[in-house]
């Protein structure tokens, strides 16, 4: 069912090796565009139109009323709702030790720098609704902001038909667990749109965007960062294994199954030196993807060109394909998997040995499942509480702190031909 690459025997650098999904954003940010700046000019009658177009649906209002969120969470069944209450307070206890503190550096002295730790004050969150609804997507995205302190927290989901043109009555009902009573009906790329511009009597401007969605949305915050800050484009979603002869086969072909049943577009590798695990791995999952709800997506996904099993000659090998790979979700399911994990340098999250699977990580480790796609593990986190807040540097030097170094002052601004920096320290001491 996989594609198989040999890397055994070759010296051939891995990066390039396994293809990945493409997602033609530049294409969808031409066909979103009119609907963008619609809203801008037309602010609600805009969004109104588009979410008849798009959704079926046709507004009366964004926002949500306070009651129907309230029955959202009285009517939810109290096994999602214990399910839920566990997951945010897990993801609270993780990212409540993440808030870093401000740091006050005495460079000389008289004078120092300190760097404050501010949370961004208007944050809208995009959690999507269009194939299936993810009430993990509010836990996610709403509790690293709460711990960042962000004031201003505003969700904003696709009006469902089956719901009376609201959100998904889980979502809501999340939203209502969480604290977070602004939320609008509105999806798609004039909901980044609305987000980012406002719409006069219905909904502020926020000045940050957080949170995943199909290809529209992710054109529409392409197109709109700059007007707002954004978090990340989310590409389809990646699973890769590494793995020896003493992973069960099992486990490891169930875990490329949960993370293809996302999209025909995810990607699940399996990267092992041990060709009886291939072997029965490919066993395991001709079993189990027959088996599955989702057989068609996962079938479209396993057998991609984005998927595939590598054969490695030995775990180092395997360590530089994973590193080279960048997967947003990485497995370690090997002897000594902590030691591999804690050697490895490119990957979104880490999930250490045969009982940390990536559905773990998806709703309950306490870990945030908001992660980096396409390689862009290389240089970028996760969504943390880190993602909610910027640094501001306060500069105090006194006066005689000022004058010791005065003279470099003037020295790099000579150099760099721009006198008035220099004279600007100089005029202080005249
Ligand atoms: P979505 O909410 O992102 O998109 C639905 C919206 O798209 C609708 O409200 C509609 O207005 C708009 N739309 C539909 N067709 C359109 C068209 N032809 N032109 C313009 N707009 C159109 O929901 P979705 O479609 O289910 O996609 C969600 C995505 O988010 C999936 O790819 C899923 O895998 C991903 N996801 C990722 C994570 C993560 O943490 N990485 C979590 C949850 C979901």
């Amino acid at each position: 069912m996989l594609n198989r690459i040999d890397l055994r025997g070759s010296a051939t650098d891995p990066r390039d090796l396994l293809p990945r999904a493409q997602l033609d954003v530049s294409a969808a940010v031409d066909k979103i565009r009119p609907v963008v700046e619609a809203v801008r000019e037309h602010g609600f009658a805009a969004i109104q139109e588009a979410t008849e177009r798009f959704d079926g649906v046709r507004l009366e209002r964004l926002r949500v009323p306070a009651e129907a969120i309230a029955a959202a969470v009285e009517t939810l069944d109290p096994e999602v709702r214990a399910a839920l209450t566990e997951a945010i307070a897990r993801a609270r206890k993780v990212h409540t030790d993440q808030r870093r503190t401000d740091v006050t550096t005495q460079v000389v002295p008289g004078g120092t720098v300190t760097e404050r730790w501010v949370p961004v004050s208007r944050v809208g969150l995009y959690v999507p609704g269009g194939l299936a609804m993810y009430p993990s997507t509010v836990v996610m995205n709403v509790v690293p902001a709460q711990v960042a302190g962000v004031e201003g927290l505003v969700v904003t989901s696709p009006p469902q038909v089956d719901n009376g043109g609201l959100p998904d009555a889980r979502v809501l009902a999340a939203c209502a667990l969480l604290g977070v009573d602004e939320v609008y009906a509105v999806g798609g790329a004039q909901a980044i749109a609305m987000l980012a511009y406002g719409v006069e009597g219905e909904c502020a401007p926020v000045d940050m965007i957080t949170g995943p969605g199909n290809i529209w949305v992710t054109a529409a915050k392409r197109l709109l960062r700059g007007v707002v800050g954004i978090d990340a484009e989310a590409g389809p979603t990646e699973i890769a294994i590494l793995a020896d002869d003493t992973a069960d086969p099992v486990h490891v072909a169930a875990d490329l199954i949960s993370q293809a049943e996302h999209d025909p577009l995810a990607a699940s590798v399996l990267v092992t030196p041990s060709v009886a695990l291939a072997e029965a791995v490919e066993v395991e999952l001709a079993r189990q993807v027959a088996a599955t709800k989702h057989t068609g997506r996962v079938t479209e996904a396993l057998t991609g060109p984005q998927s595939g099993v590598v054969l490695v000659d030995d775990l180092e090998q395997g360590l530089r394909v994973v590193d080279a790979y960048a997967a947003e979700h990485l497995e370690i399911q090997t002897v000594d998997a902590r030691a591999w994990a804690l050697r490895v340098r490119n990957a979104g999250a880490v999930f250490v040995g045969a009982w940390s699977p990536v559905s773990l990580g998806d709703y309950l480790a306490g870990s945030n499942h908001v992660l980096p796609t396409g390689g862009c593990a290389r240089h970028s986190s996760g969504l943390s509480v880190q993602s909610f807040l910027r640094g501001i540097h306060l500069i105090e030097y006194a006066e005689d702190a000022l004058r010791d170094v005065a003279g470099h002052v003037v020295t790099l601004a000579t150099v760099e031909d721009l006198p008035a920096h220099g004279q600007a320290v100089e005029a202080r001491f005249k």
